[in-house]
């Protein structure tokens, strides 16, 4: 009798210690993991907008090159058809890359912006 008492008083212990994880895994690694890939996905989207920025750079430079429309998608077909960009880039969380009336990229999600 004594040894399942012991025996119990072991597992009892063990479930602490796996709900104490699982709390920690709910109260800070998961939030934690989701804050994280949140802020690389908005520093991988404002590289993509730098080298849309760079590209329309090159083709407003460019004298033969029409200007971009603002708040409307980039033309990323045009500017590939230019030889201004190599691939074309878009945002990892659905965002839309525009450029505002001074002619800066934004994207909808990560950076937005009024459209009036
Ligand atoms: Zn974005």
């Amino acid at each position: 009798m004594k040894m399942n008492v012991g025996k119990s008083r072991g597992v009892s212990a063990y479930g602490i210690v796996v709900l104490i994880l699982l709390l920690f895994f709910l109260l800070v690694a998961i939030p934690r993991y989701k804050f994280l890939s949140r802020s690389i996905s908005k520093v991988a989207c404002g590289h993509k907008r730098g080298i849309l920025s760079r590209a329309l750079e090159t083709c407003f430079n460019d004298e033969t090159a029409e200007v971009q429309p603002p708040y409307k998608a980039v033309d990323q077909q045009k500017l590939q058809q230019l030889n201004h960009l190599s691939v074309s880039v878009e945002c990892g969380s659905g965002g839309i890359l525009k450029v505002d009336k001074n002619q800066r990229v934004y994207c909808t999600y990560h950076d937005p912006r009024s459209d009036w």
